[in-house]
């Protein structure tokens, strides 16, 4: 979903009057700089796109298809986001790399495998409406919307959920509603969802999020404490007001913070 800028394209291509006395310039001294311009403008944008285009393609095949994730919208949604753009501007080289980061305020951005495999388990298809508590950086969230109708993301942390605001809006997702909240009691007014993903480890299931799975949908979510070196991964599934619990593996996980943690 994220979209050239054309005024960028237009900067480019346009040379102007000075643009055009100083081609003829060179072209007088019987030198053509357009070869070296281009060189040297590839190497300082596009060239390193590709470069991180490349990284995400070993990523998927190396990282996640390896694994057993199979999912194409997920590969290809995977395939899609610019990870590199959401971690801190120290960590891009490691932005691909087979584990998670810190994203600053004491959080992390999830390991790649981690980001896929929940998202397979969520089994979402084009009409989904989704609920993501633990915004972080805003990638899962991309990842999400690259799949889904709708995304909504709840940030109990101010300073992460500006930032994945800005980046979010930024990279032109017009199917995320993000929201400075305390996600263990949810979003019950745009409920229900389809799918509910948890990115921090709760310390039991926060009924709230039962309730607010539709029928059929399914809720994904580490539980489990923090102090423990790792967690276990559920998957909740709602069939009517029954629910059947399936376990994943083992993950380890930032503490769900908020009502939930009193
Ligand atoms: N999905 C994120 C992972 C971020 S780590 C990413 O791709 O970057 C988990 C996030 O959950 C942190 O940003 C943390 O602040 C947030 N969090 C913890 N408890 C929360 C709560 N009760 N409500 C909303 N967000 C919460």
């Amino acid at each position: 979903m994220p979209e050239t800028n054309p005024a960028a394209c237009k900067i480019a291509t346009d040379t102007g009057i000075e643009g055009r006395f100083i081609a003829g310039l060179f072209y007088c001294l019987e030198w053509n700089p357009v070869p070296y311009l281009m060189a040297s403008m590839s190497k300082l944008t596009g060239n390193s796109e590709e470069v991180f285009a490349e990284r995400r393609h070993r990523m998927i095949e190396r990282q996640i298809v390896s694994r057993g994730v199979q999912d194409r919208c997920v590969l290809d949604a995977m395939r899609t986001v610019p990870r590199h753009r959401f971690v801190p501007s120290g960590s891009i080289e490691q932005a691909y790399q087979d584990g998670p980061l810190s994203i600053g305020q004491g959080q992390t951005i999830s390991q790649p495998y981690i980001v896929a495999s929940m998202t397979e388990h969520l089994e979402l298809t084009p009409s989904s409406r989704v609920l993501e508590i633990g915004t972080g950086c805003g990638y899962q969230t991309a990842v999400l919307a690259e799949i889904a109708a709708e995304v909504v993301s709840l940030e109990i942390i101010e300073k992460l959920h500006a930032r994945a605001s800005e980046l979010l809006t930024g990279l032109r997702y017009h199917n995320i509603i993000l929201k400075h909240a305390d996600g263990s009691l949810g979003w019950p007014d745009l409920a229900p969802y389809d799918g509910i993903i948890v990115t921090a480890t709760a310390p039991q299931e926060p009924q709230p999020l039962l309730d607010q799975l539709s029928d059929g949908g399914r809720l994904v979510i580490p539980i489990g404490s923090h102090h423990d070196i790792s967690q276990k991964l559920w998957v909740i599934t709602r069939d009517g007001q029954d629910f059947s619990r399936e376990y994943l593996y083992d993950v380890r996980f930032v503490p769900m913070t908020g009502e939930i943690d009193q």
